[in-house]
């Protein structure tokens, strides 16, 4: 599960992870780039013991408390107009220790809660506006069962709904998972549109097995993209980078985000600064080495929702090395989508009425 008990995220590494750790491990030694690669990803470290300041056990609050027919909307989420994001459980395959999901409680939702979502989705008071619906977790590929009812009742109650976007990371922690009863679930949700959002943080995940998967997915699935999180000691690199996104090339997959590390609790020896990922962005984006097909947008994780970094993001920084982000969001932008939204205590209206956000950023 991702997700917390007590504050503990616990270790999980499948058979097959576990597998490619040794081979790697063999092949590279310990101390490699490649073995790290893995290992720092996986591996629970004891550096998750040092708790710092302004660290966070969700990454933005966005949860919506709503009620629909006389049901609370369990496990539903909302920051953007035309999408809205479900997560049908907590379960994953294995557990990255970056997640920003790893100190969510554990849960699961029932059928019901499954049909009545869907149902909101294609009620009066959104359908002009929702157009994408995301599904996450956990890891949605771990129950496709639950995955399938969510398509066959949006496709009946939400015809408004266009896009099914599916978060996963299990094509690279279990790819035997990938098999025909999955890939029949997006051969049947047609005509809706189903994207794959993965994240792969080095080239070393890309192993035969993980392309296979990828390669069956992209015959059955609209798109499949990339999220991937720069990682110290990971991919904080240009040449693993370079390497990385020329793999997204050749395996159909497009560059999306490559988000910023989150703060997450006990999780500050994974963060880079939001300098070097400038720095790094700079190189990928204007040095001609990169493929112009192949560049991510370089983005932050606020308590506000993303934040693309661009010229002028950032408009101060204080004692505690927290920058303040300027971004185009309004208060009623929000409210409107999400009633029951409540300005973060990191953020402030500017004199425009436009909101900025203290975020935390750490030291190389
Ligand atoms: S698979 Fe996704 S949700 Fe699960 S632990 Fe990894 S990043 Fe978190």
């Amino acid at each position: 599960m991702a997700g917390a008990k007590d504050f503990i995220f616990k270790e999980r590494i499948t058979t097959y992870i576990n597998q490619e750790l040794s081979e790697v491990e063999k092949k590279y030694g310990k101390d490699s780039r490649h073995y790290q690669a893995l290992a720092l990803q996986y591996i629970k470290s004891p550096l998750e013991n040092v708790l710092g300041e302004n660290e966070r056990m969700r990454h933005y609050e966005s949860e919506m408390h709503l009620m629909f027919e006389g049901k609370e909307l369990k496990g539903v989420e909302r920051l953007y107009e035309r999408t809205i994001l479900i997560e049908p459980s907590s379960v994953c395959a294995a557990h990255c220790r970056w997640c920003l999901r790893g100190q969510y409680p554990v849960f699961s939702l029932r059928e019901e809660d499954i049909i009545n979502f869907a149902m909101y989705c294609g009620s009066a008071e959104v359908k002009n506006e929702l157009k994408e619906i995301l599904i996450t977790g956990g890891d949605p590929f771990m129950v496709p069962q639950r995955l399938k009812l969510i398509i066959e009742q949006i496709k009946q109650y939400a015809p408004n709904i266009e896009i099914i976007r599916i978060g996963t990371r299990v094509p690279i922690q279990d790819p035997d998972r990938v098999n025909d009863e999955l890939l029949d679930i997006f051969e049947s949700a047609k005509p809706l549109k189903v994207e794959i959002a993965t994240h792969i943080n080095h080239p070393v995940e890309l192993t035969a097995k993980a392309r296979e998967a990828y390669k069956k997915l992209y015959n059955v699935v609209f798109k499949i993209y990339d999220q991937t999180v720069l990682l110290k000691g990971v991919n904080d690199d240009y040449e693993t980078l370079n390497e990385l996104y020329d793999q997204f090339r050749y395996l159909g997959i497009e560059a999306h985000y490559l988000f910023h590390c989150i703060p997450m609790r006990g999780m500050n020896h994974h963060r880079t600064s939001v300098e070097k990922g400038l720095k790094l962005i700079r190189q990928m984006t204007s040095s001609g080495g990169f493929s112009g097909r192949a560049k991510p947008l370089f983005t932050l994780m606020t308590d506000l929702g993303k934040i693309t970094m661009f010229e002028g993001a950032i408009v101060d920084r204080n004692k505690n090395n927290e920058l303040l982000i300027q971004t185009n969001y309004k208060i009623g932008t929000f409210k409107k989508r999400n009633p029951s939204w409540k300005l973060p205590t990191t953020a402030m209206e500017d004199e425009n009425g436009y909101l900025r956000v203290w975020y935390p950023n750490v030291e190389d």
